[in-house]
């Protein structure tokens, strides 16, 4: 899990922040935190991770405090105001993939959901010129998306409509 000691001895603060979030698994979670995947459930049917892979990666980002633990037998899962400030970095890393591996164009688009323009990575509008929160983002289906086949889990269904952002998916 921890990457090799010399590396986290190293001052630079990308350095810092992939030992928490660097890990491939950690950054999906996030993702789909910010898609309003909420349960344990959702992440393992959506993602496919072992669940005890699943169950290590949730525990490190509520002690790292990206995300927080509801209380109650089926707990559910949020990012914290620490967590919601990588949505820009998960909004990037997407466009950079659309960029060099989305043939199709992108595979989601992000949109204002007060006046319906494109938002851009770090939150602004390009039609009203606002800094659009997080929350009033809605995110659809872009050109480079696939349908999800017959027999897809609930998540990946729920997400081929629009979506608002943080909006519990279910
Ligand atoms: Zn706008």
């Amino acid at each position: 899990m921890a990457l090799p000691r010399e590396y986290t001895q190293q001052s630079c603060s990308v350095a810092r922040a992939l030992e928490v979030v660097g890990e491939r698994w950690s950054l999906l979670i996030v993702r789909d935190a910010f898609f309003g995947v909420r349960r344990f459930s959702d992440f393992s049917a959506h993602l496919r991770i072992p669940r005890a892979v699943l169950a290590e990666r949730l525990d490190f980002l509520v002690g790292e405090g990206v995300l927080e633990r509801g209380t109650g037998t089926r707990p559910v899962y949020a990012l914290t105001a620490k967590g919601l400030g990588l949505w820009p970095v998960v909004r990037t890393l997407a466009e950079w993939g659309d960029t060099h591996y989305g043939p199709r164009g992108p595979r989601r688009l992000f949109t204002h959901a007060g006046c319906g323009g494109a938002v851009d990575p770090v939150g602004s509008c390009s039609a009203c010129g606002q800094g659009v929160p997080v929350g009033d983002t809605v995110m659809s289906p872009g050109p480079g998306f696939e349908a999800p086949g017959e027999g897809a889990n609930a998540v990946s269904v729920a997400l081929a409509s629009p979506h608002r952002l943080l909006q519990p998916l279910r």
